[in-house]
């Protein structure tokens, strides 16, 4: 507690991996140095997969954070360690928590080496302003099981530093790009076995007078324990993170700018550059649990002031005022109760029933003069999804509020019903990612047996021709509506509204005064529209529609907001069928590892998928493939790889962009998603929606 106040001392560092390339191994060889887990069980125990789900399937799924003290050159330090998941579906996850963390360990395998999620997580790194250093994991592979000698190691070594310095060169800002690059001599890379509990960097080995090639005599005679004693690798990790990345006080002077977008001459602009603790308290939310017993529990960081129990806090995004019930330290799977946490810290708050991950909360007393933090950078988005209901019927109410819980922890998660159909519709990142909250739902739910549908790729419409101008009336006929739609280009001045699928509302009108509580029903009826789109109610994406006049009954019962709402709505549909609709489906990046004598195999399943390769490179007997393939074509996929290469090929898949249907296929796509929703099969006329064109 005392040390948590001296911010020199504070390191706030997460761990990020592309999966299985060891950072629970690694993370809890770190544990247990602090004291939590016996020694011997690191590696094992797996300390921060606490969750059941997470022990079965051996993934981490859940960002904890956990305090950790770890001394170098003789001074005492607090890490506080976010742990993030590490597989691509949960990207969502990692981004959060890398908003707490002012320095990043990435790992990588040194056989795998960098793989595409470990660009992923390195670009939202950059984004964020996290300082990345490398830790080269499974390095005993390379000698036990590739037998490289010592030569042929470091040949390899040396590629990995330079595909990741890569990353830094290519997502990098100009003013870190230089300074941040990693080079053995400094310390910013550490190569080691997570698995075996030995680490090192350059300058360690120098130190202590051990030479590389010793270290490889040692482990080819897998005298393991003799390593992990004289090179233990929570020393080498944490005093590279100790002596490389950034302390709170540092890095908020550099990352605030990007990351918060007020005025920082202000008194609390000063306050979050220089990680007051006697400014006003300001913390952004990172993740959220729904306890069953504790009720929300938010875990932020802390830019400034500090966090007390009975503190009146204030929520920006959910505009809402609270007291903190309760201030916690985090340890693993545990939180102790504290007085107060200070700024440059991580903390786990009670008492913040609406705080969602990416909130800011405020001191009360500010709540007028703060401005929130920038919204968080998604890499991924939602690309495929299943309708579920209760086996039972009358379990409806236990999934409804399992749903409520799931859609609190998870903002990548969206959840709506489909009105027609009465079912839930749950889309996700990917095919885990809903298995895994299909799970969760279960166990929210008390063991509720839920029916889920196969799931299928999340369309888009869209349009590439210019609509004719439309008139639509409101359902009593009082009221009309002239609009255009096109595609949408460029923001322009007179936008009315915008939407997260780039469609916009733009004011065309001439003359007309149009009130401002008739303007919010016009931006209902777009948004209504732009949910569910003519061609199979699927939401529209990249849409202009533009208003071109509005006539509007001078006598207010006529001109309720409801019927303005239709009468926008319908014209919005009928002047998108009018120019030239499309179907866009999500595509995926692929990116498949293969030993040479499969390449064949996988380069026909990925054709017969529609897929695309973009470039093959070799590593040794193993193929690297990076292509694209459509959501819509990867169901099976793992089934079919998997059989026709004996188990042999990994591969890891991420949303890339959104591309247009091809013609052949979209017209069936339409039809069955439309009868799937238990629409009639064929696309409306415009006519069905507007009364002049
Ligand atoms: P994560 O997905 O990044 O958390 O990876 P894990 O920590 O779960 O490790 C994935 C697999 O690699 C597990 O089977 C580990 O035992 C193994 N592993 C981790 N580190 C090492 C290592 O240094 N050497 C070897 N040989 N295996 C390792």
């Amino acid at each position: 507690m005392k040390l948590m106040k001296n911010k020199e001392r504070i390191r706030n560092i997460g761990i990020v991996a592309h999966i299985d390339h060891g950072k629970t191994t690694m993370t809890d060889s770190l544990l247990a140095e602090a004291g939590l887990l016996s020694w011997q069980v690191a590696g094992l125990a797996r300390a921060l997969d606490y969750l059941e789900e997470e022990q079965r399937r051996g993934i981490t799924m859940k960002t904890a954070n956990i305090s950790l003290i770890h001394e170098t050159d003789d001074q005492p330090n607090v890490i506080n360690l976010i742990d993030t998941p590490g597989h691509v579906d949960f990207t969502g996850k990692v981004t959060r928590a890398l908003r707490a963390t002012d320095g990043v360990v990435v790992v990588v395998d040194a056989v795998e080496e960098v793989m595409a999620q470990t660009e992923t997580v390195v670009r939202q790194a950059l984004w964020e302003r996290v300082k990345p250093i490398l830790f080269i994991n499974k390095i005993d592979r390379l000698i036990n099981e590739l037998r490289l000698e010592a030569e042929g190691i470091q040949r390899k070594l040396a590629h990995i530093i330079t595909d990741f310095n890569n990353l830094i060169e290519i997502y990098g800002e100009s003013e870190f790009k230089s300074k941040w690059k990693v080079d053995p001599s400094e310390e910013t890379v550490v190569f080691g076995s997570a698995l075996y509990k030995w680490g090192f960097s350059l300058d360690m080995i120098g130190q202590k007078g051990v030479k590389f090639a010793d270290i490889v005599e040692t482990c080819k005679k897998g005298q393991h324990k003799t390593l992990s004693k004289m090179l233990p690798l929570h020393d080498a990790i944490l005093d590279a993170a100790i002596r490389n990345c950034p302390s709170p006080i540092e890095a908020q002077k550099y990352r605030v700018p990007k990351i918060w977008r007020g005025n920082l001459d202000s008194a609390v602009g000063k306050a979050l550059l220089n990680c007051d603790d006697h400014g006003p308290t300001i913390m952004c939310v990172t993740n959220v649990q729904a306890d069953p017993n504790e009720g929300t529990v938010a875990t932020a960081r802390l830019f400034s002031g500090s966090a007390k129990e009975d503190d009146r806090v204030y929520l920006i995004g959910a505009n809402k005022e609270y007291k903190l019930k309760h201030v916690f330290m985090y340890m693993s799977a545990f939180k102790e109760v504290v007085d107060q946490i200070p700024a440059g810290n991580v903390a786990a708050l009670t008492g913040l029933d609406l705080a969602r991950a990416g909130e800011t909360v405020v001191d009360g007393a500010y709540k007028e003069s703060v401005v929130p933090f920038e919204s968080m950078k998604y890499v991924s988005e939602p690309v495929i999804a299943v309708a579920i209901e209760p086996k039972n019927p009358k379990d409806l109410p236990s999934l409804a509020k399992a749903l409520d819980r799931l859609s609190i922890e998870d903002p990548n998660l969206v959840v709506k019903i489909d009105e027609k159909t009465g079912e839930y519709m749950l889309s996700g990142m990917g095919e885990l990612h809903l298995e895994t909250s299909l799970k969760f739902l279960k166990d929210y739910s008390s063991g509720v047996e839920i029916v889920a549908s196969n799931p299928t790729a999340d369309y888009r419409e869209s349009v590439v021709g210019k609509g004719q101008v439309v008139m639509a009336k409101s359902p009593n006929k009082q009221n009309s509506l002239r609009v255009l739609v096109e595609p949408f280009e460029e923001k322009t001045g007179n936008s009315w509204a915008f939407d997260e699928q780039n469609n916009v509302l733009v004011d065309l009108t001439e003359n007309c005064k149009i009130l401002p509580e008739l303007r919010d029903s016009i931006i209902s009826g777009f948004r209504w529209a732009c949910k569910t789109g003519p061609l199979c109610e699927q939401p529209m994406r990249n849409v202009e529609v533009n208003l071109i006049d509005a006539r509007i009954h001078e006598e207010p019962t006529l001109r309720e907001p409801r019927q303005i709402m239709r009468a926008m709505s319908r014209a919005v549909l009928g002047s998108f069928l009018t120019a030239k609709p499309i179907l866009l489906e999500p595509i995926y990046k692929i990116e498949i590892s293969t030993p040479i004598q499969w390449f064949g195999k996988c380069t026909i399943i990925l054709a017969s998928r529609r897929g695309k390769i973009q470039t093959v490179e070799n590593r040794g007997n193993v193929a690297m493939i990076t292509g694209y393939i459509p959501v819509a074509e990867t169901f099976g996929f793992s089934a079919e790889m998997r059989s026709s290469t004996s188990g042999r090929v990994f591969w890891q898949s991420t949303f890339d962009r959104w591309e247009r249907v091809p013609e052949r296929i979209a017209t069936e796509v339409i039809r069955q998603t439309r009868m799937r929703k238990g629409l009639p099969p064929e696309i409306p006329k415009p006519s069905k929606f507007v009364d002049e064109i």
